[in-house]
């Protein structure tokens, strides 16, 4: 695998060697992991049908789930989408390059890869500058999902990437760490009302100043029976999971952490996820704090990498402590409660 540090921003553009030679890789049929802003992508070009089911095979991904269409920029929405409606364009207008995908009907340019056979594709343009030079080196848009083993963390981290793709692709942008630390917001336009599929860095009040009836579809809140019907495949598998079993503690942070000293009277290999207010609370036990409670956007940056770091104890029970509420917590919820397969207990 070809590994390059990018992390000098001020030098990155399309010219520089190693992003044309990443491109060439990529519109040669061969799979580059690189940084976005939300979480490290693994790209393949999205025209290309055989180079995009090496993604899968890497990733070890179910079949049945769709990548995300990376573009430059907002005019390949026509390129690769119909019936676009206006809001789609003052949704970009107002937030791309950032961490919004678009889900629009198909014009079946992407290969069917991409889509998983769906006639919609999910569209984003990555703020992020090693993403944007990539797209325009290539000139084609990328189609890449998260850049991990499927349903583990997501990588915020180009050693992330390493420690689950290493041997499994064949390059590596190293863009340092990703300032939002979570997926994009996956928006369906295609269904009656605007529809949050996914929660991510861009809110629902974001959403609300173009879109007013914009809504959360209800499988973002509650776990979904694996053989229902789901407008966002990717929603009904396990996801977002270290190896360690997560279980989130509700309650008042004297009561959680009472509760979890005793637990650890028994178990030895117990770890907690908690906000840094609690951190003095858990001396002598295998804690990491992942931002003050009230700061979401901290919480969302530090989430994936702290999951990953307790792994690396070989924790084998993780207490997480887990936001609850509006805007950015929406989306840290949704990992968080994902990644322990909404196995939650009220302490009280
Ligand atoms: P990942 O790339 O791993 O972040 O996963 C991409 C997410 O976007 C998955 O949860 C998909 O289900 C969702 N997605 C991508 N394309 C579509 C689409 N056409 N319709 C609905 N959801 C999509
Ligand atoms: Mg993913």
């Amino acid at each position: 695998m070809e590994f390059w540090d990018v992390t000098d921003f001020s030098k990155v553009s399309a010219d520089i060697e190693p992003v044309r030679r990443a491109a060439d890789i990529i519109l040669s049929g061969g799979l580059v992991a690189f940084p976005t802003e939300t979480v490290y992508g693994l790209g393949a070009n999205a025209l290309d049908g055989n180079a995009v089911s090496r993604i899968f095979e890497a990733k070890g991904r179910p079949q049945d789930n769709p990548l995300i269409a990376h573009v430059a920029d907002m005019s390949w929405l026509e390129r690769l989408c119909l019936d676009i409606p206006p809001v789609a364009y003052e949704l970009c207008e107002l937030y791309w390059p950032g961490p919004l995908t678009l889900v629009l009907r198909s014009s079946g340019v992407v290969a069917k890869e991409v889509t998983a056979g769906l006639d919609t594709v999910g569209v984003r343009s990555p703020n992020h500058p090693v993403a944007l030079a990539l797209l325009k080196a290539c000139d084609v848009p990328i189609a890449a999902p998260s850049a991990n083993t499927s349903g583990r963390p997501s990588p915020t981290a180009a050693r992330h990437v390493y420690h689950d793709l290493n041997g499994k692709i064949d390059a590596l942008l190293d863009g340092g760490r990703c300032s939002v630390g979570l997926e994009s917001t996956v928006l369906d336009l295609v269904s009656d009302v605007p529809r949050i599929l996914r929660p991510g860095g861009i809110t629902l009040e974001q959403i609300r100043k173009v879109c007013k009836d914009a809504v959360y579809d209800k499988a973002i809140f509650g776990e979904v029976p694996k053989d229902a019907p789901v407008r966002s495949p990717g929603m009904k598998y396990r996801h977002y999971a270290p190896r360690a079993k997560v279980i989130i503690l509700r309650g008042d942070s004297s009561d959680v952490a009472a509760y979890i000293r005793e637990q650890s009277v028994n178990d030895p290999n117990i770890a907690v996820l908690c906000y840094d207010e609690e951190l003095p609370l858990y001396g002598g036990l295998n804690a990491v704090s992942y931002g003050p409670r009230s700061r979401h956007d901290i919480l969302s940056y530090n989430l994936f990498s702290a999951l990953r770091a307790l792994d690396e104890t070989g924790a084998e029970t993780i207490y997480a402590r887990c936001p609850e509420g509006s805007d950015t917590a929406v989306a840290v919820e949704n990992r968080l409660k994902r990644a322990s397969a909404y196995h939650i207990i009220d302490v009280k």
